[in-house]
């Protein structure tokens, strides 16, 4: 396929191409944030698995892990190959740079790209985890879908963003316009909400480990993470109280019955941790939440405590994941990378200025531009350094270690 040049092409709160080389950037940024932190050189887990490691929370895993604890990383993913003149997906351009680096770098590094959903990806994982690794130290469960299919009964799953209860109208702005107004959000019928738990609960995340267990695949002591949100009162009626909260309450409880197991079974754990609202694909998606982090971001960077997922990543594996460190948790069990965004002042100030907002001053009283920038950079463009005049190759593939 010749070179071409790409330019950013967009639809709401949906970019529908990526850009290798703003992609490749972007990591290589991530990497050298992990290289020059403390956890570059800490030991920690060595072998790790990693679900839904393409983007966002799990990517920013992957890295922690890999040039953190120097671990060898399965990563599996969902994302969309290049074809064509068809870029390719972030993820799947994310993913090319990650594991070419990692051979650059002497680290072990394998992808696989499928539904984590299906029995079939989950027994590639297990064969090469077999076959190359004997056994995995840690699994990071970070998958975002808006469906599943469950392969015990066919049955494909759709989870909705909506209340329990009465619907619920918020300040939002318009991706695709920047226009600040409402957003609405109806309440959900009761297999809705069932729909969501079975889609984003963490009935999923059990079967990865049962399997993984069932096949002695985890390590003595291995131990797994989940990653959830919780956010502040005001979205509260849409998120923590909705569909989608209800669905983390489920991953949450899972995390306990998968401690029990994990302790009897290996001697190891399973944690949920709770993260901070950062621009991913999945939170864009979400009504109310991009005007909340644009002003999220705008009390944060001034009191220079704004975090993105490599930042939080770098500080859970420091923190609570390094050899000779042990969780540290909230009366729920929940690993709290969440507590800057949550402290009383920061609150305090998004609370005073959420009623302030206006289409007119959304780029004074927020960082909107922030927001619009980790967006676009989420598939490559607006990146330092890359000259998107310049032809590129989309057709980059993914290489495993032979
Ligand atoms: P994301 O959209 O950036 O990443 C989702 C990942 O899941 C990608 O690697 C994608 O390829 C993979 N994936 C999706 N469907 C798949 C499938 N069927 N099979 C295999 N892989 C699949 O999302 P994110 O925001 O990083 O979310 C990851 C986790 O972090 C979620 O549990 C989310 O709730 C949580 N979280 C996110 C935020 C936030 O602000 N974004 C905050 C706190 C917690």
């Amino acid at each position: 396929m010749p070179e071409q040049v790409i330019r950013q092409r967009s639809r709401g709160f949906i970019c529908t191409n990526a850009h290798p080389a703003g992609c490749a950037a972007v990591v290589d940024r991530q990497i050298k944030s992990v290289t020059e932190s403390s956890l570059n050189n800490v030991s920690g887990p060595k072998r790790a698995l990693i679900i839904g490691s393409s983007t966002g929370y799990g990517l920013a895993s992957r890295i922690a892990l890999a040039w953190g604890f120097q671990a060898k990383t399965l990563g599996v993913y969902f994302e969309r190959e290049p074809s064509g003149k068809r870029t390719a997906s972030a993820g799947h351009y994310n993913t090319a740079t990650l594991q070419a680096r990692a051979a650059e770098n002497g680290l072990w590094a394998y992808g696989i790209n499928g539904d984590a959903f299906s029995d079939d990806v989950k027994a590639q994982a297990a064969d090469v985890i077999r076959r190359e690794l004997g056994q995995v130290d840690i699994v990071i469960y970070s998958l975002a879908s808006p469906k599943r299919t469950d392969p015990r009964s066919g049955e494909t799953y759709s989870s909705v963003l909506k209340t329990l209860g009465e619907p619920y109208t918020n300040r939002s702005i318009d991706l695709s316009t920047g226009v600040v107004g409402e957003a609405s959000i109806e309440s959900a019928t009761e297999e809705e909400a069932a729909n969501t738990v079975k889609v984003m609960g963490g009935e999923d995340w059990n079967w990865w480990i049962e399997k993984l267990l069932a096949e002695d695949l985890l390590a003595p002591g291995a131990r797994t993470l989940a990653y959830s949100y919780i956010g502040p009162e005001l979205t509260w009626p849409m998120y923590r109280g909705g569909t989608i909260g209800a669905a983390k309450k489920d991953l949450e409880a899972t995390a306990g019955t998968l401690s029990e197991l994990l302790k009897t079974s290996v001697g190891g754990d399973a944690w949920v941790a709770v993260n901070k609202a950062v621009v991913t694909q999945a939170s864009s998606a979400i009504p109310v939440l991009p005007l909340y982090i644009s002003l999220l971001f705008k009390v944060m960077k001034a009191k220079g405590t704004h975090e993105d997922c490599i930042e939080q990543m770098r500080r859970l594996f420091l923190n609570h994941l390094a050899d000779g460190k042990a969780p540290r948790t909230d009366a729920d069990r929940l690993i709290r990378l969440d507590d800057l965004e949550l402290s009383e002042d920061v609150q305090q100030q998004v609370t005073e200025l959420w009623p302030q907002v206006t289409t007119d001053n959304l780029q004074d009283v927020s960082d909107y531009a922030g927001f619009r920038l980790s967006f676009s950079q989420l598939f490559g463009f607006d990146v330092e350094g890359i000259d998107y005049d310049q032809p590129v190759e989309s057709e980059v593939m993914i290489v495993n270690p032979e």
